[in-house]
């Protein structure tokens, strides 16, 4: 199973590493690509043939280009229905192997089946990255909690600096007891290649933060020094097929905002 995780976390730093590379290099080869005619409607035959040249690899190379892109964005993911009870148990499994002694982990899940619309693998690898980071910064043990409710979120919900679109949501807290953040690291968080780990790679919370968002979903941080860090996730519940809307919801047990 770690071998998998790490392979997991590789390619998903390729993923952005393509994703980054693909941009700049499409935009040095798109005026390429623009200035080949010009050098192709030469009266010189020899200039013409290298302007054709140029045209080519310019195409080639954007072709290329177009296809690192949809690998970095995951053309190939896939949108299903998911059981949250389903997220929580592959989740155990994979966490199976790294939680240390000293460490308790808890799931808190409500007793209604609540869906997701969305990829289980890539959810999966999101909840897998808060995890391993709540479990490192508990060095000397402590509590990882798990926890998930139904939130219905209005729009005004997270005050001024994001508005939600209002409708049913999961809320799934990843709660550890550890070291917690200063105020500057909470900042810089999603900043690619952040890290204050000697063998961080700074991607592990940047590609949640996409999965989140690919979800339509929000990710949230709250952190006290020496208390411990909560990275909240809002993802939107799916609708029970053939039900009305917002029957996922599960009404009275649901918790109002
Ligand atoms: P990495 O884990 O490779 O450093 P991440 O993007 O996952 O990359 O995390 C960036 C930084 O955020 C970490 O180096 C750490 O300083 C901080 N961090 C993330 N999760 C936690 C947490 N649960 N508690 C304390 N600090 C955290």
């Amino acid at each position: 199973a770690e071998s998998e995780l790490l392979r997991a976390q590789r390619f998903e730093s390729l993923a952005m590493l393509a994703g980054g590379l693909s941009h700049d290099l499409r935009n040095i080869l798109q005026p390429l690509l623009l200035t080949a005619p010009m050098i192709a409607a030469s009266d010189d035959a020899e200039l013409r043939k290298h302007g054709e040249l140029v045209g080519d690899c310019a195409r080639r190379g954007l072709e290329m280009v177009a296809s690192m892109l949809s690998f970095a964005r995951g053309a190939r993911v896939e949108i299903e229905r998911v059981r949250l009870a389903a997220l929580f148990d592959a989740l155990a499994m994979l966490l199976r192997g790294s939680v240390p002694r000293n460490v308790t982990l808890v799931f808190e899940k409500p007793d209604e089946e609540l869906l997701l619309e969305g990829n289980q693998t890539e959810l999966q690898q999101c909840l897998l990255n808060l995890c391993l980071n709540a479990l490192q910064a508990m060095p000397d043990g402590g509590t990882l909690t798990l926890s998930a409710v139904a939130a219905q979120l209005e729009g005004d919900f997270f005050g001024e600096d994001e508005s939600p679109v209002p409708g049913a949501y999961l809320r799934l807290e990843v709660r550890d007891t550890g070291m917690g953040m200063s105020e500057d690291v909470r900042r810089s968080l999603f900043r690619p290649f952040f890290t204050t780990k000697s063998d961080g790679t700074g991607l592990g919370l940047l590609s949640c933060k996409r999965i989140v968002t690919n979800h339509r979903g929000y990710l949230r941080v709250a952190s006290e020094v020496g208390t411990g860090t909560t990275f909240t996730l809002y993802l939107p519940l799916a609708t029970v097929e053939g039900a009305p809307e917002n029957a996922a919801l599960p009404r009275g047990r649901g918790e109002r905002i």
